[in-house]
């Protein structure tokens, strides 16, 4: 279905690898800003950005999580920077079964960015010192949010709770309004 279009700012996140070094504060800062009361705690393993490091060879690159995918892919990737080797799977946005990375310690439940919803620079970009994540804005038609959105965030919603059990997926909202409502 089709729906009117409308103008829409789209932001996006250079990640200049170069500048990168290492230091994890976005790591740090993203895990503090999504604690629930906000700012309450800071894990890196609750982040929505993960920075893979190889600090002899002095390759950082920083990853930010992206579409939970419910199943495995079936081709992977290998990389081989400077002569070292990575794991396959290791430079990807996903969260998926066959592997821990992006998913919230407790619940097992997919991370993933959201910009930092409701803040004007998200938190990431503001907390790197080193310029390596900058913060871009364009505007692009869209379609006016419907239907279709409404279709997709219910298939969304069911192969969560499919996966993970219903109650994990409602305690997670639970705690994401606490979230909400410390930070207003
Ligand atoms: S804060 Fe910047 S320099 Fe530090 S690890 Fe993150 S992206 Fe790299
Ligand atoms: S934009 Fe916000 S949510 Fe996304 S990784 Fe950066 S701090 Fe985390």
């Amino acid at each position: 279905m089709t729906g009117e279009k409308k103008k829409k700012t789209i932001k996006t996140i250079r990640i200049d690898v170069d500048k990168c070094n290492g230091c994890r504060a976005c790591e740090v800062i993203c895990s503090a800003f999504h604690a629930a009361p906000k700012y309450s705690s800071n894990n890196p393993a609750r982040a929505r950005i993960r920075v893979i490091r190889e600090p002899y060879s002095d390759i950082y690159v920083p990853v930010y999580a992206g579409d939970y995918a419910p199943a495995e892919c079936s081709g992977r990737e290998k990389y081989t920077i400077d002569g070292k080797e990575y794991d396959e799977c290791a430079f990807c946005k996903a969260a998926c079964p066959s592997r821990e990375d992006f998913k919230e310690p407790d619940s097992g439940l997919p991370l993933k960015c959201d910009m930092c919803e409701g803040e004007d620079e998200p938190m990431c970009v503001k907390w790197c010192l080193a310029d390596a994540l900058i913060l871009e804005e364009r505007e692009e038609e869209v379609e006016e949010e419907g239907e279709e959105e409404q279709e997709e965030l219910e298939i969304g919603l069911e192969s969560l709770a499919k996966k993970y059990g219903l109650q994990k997926v409602m305690d997670s909202i639970a705690r994401m309004s606490i979230s909400k409502r410390g930070a207003s």
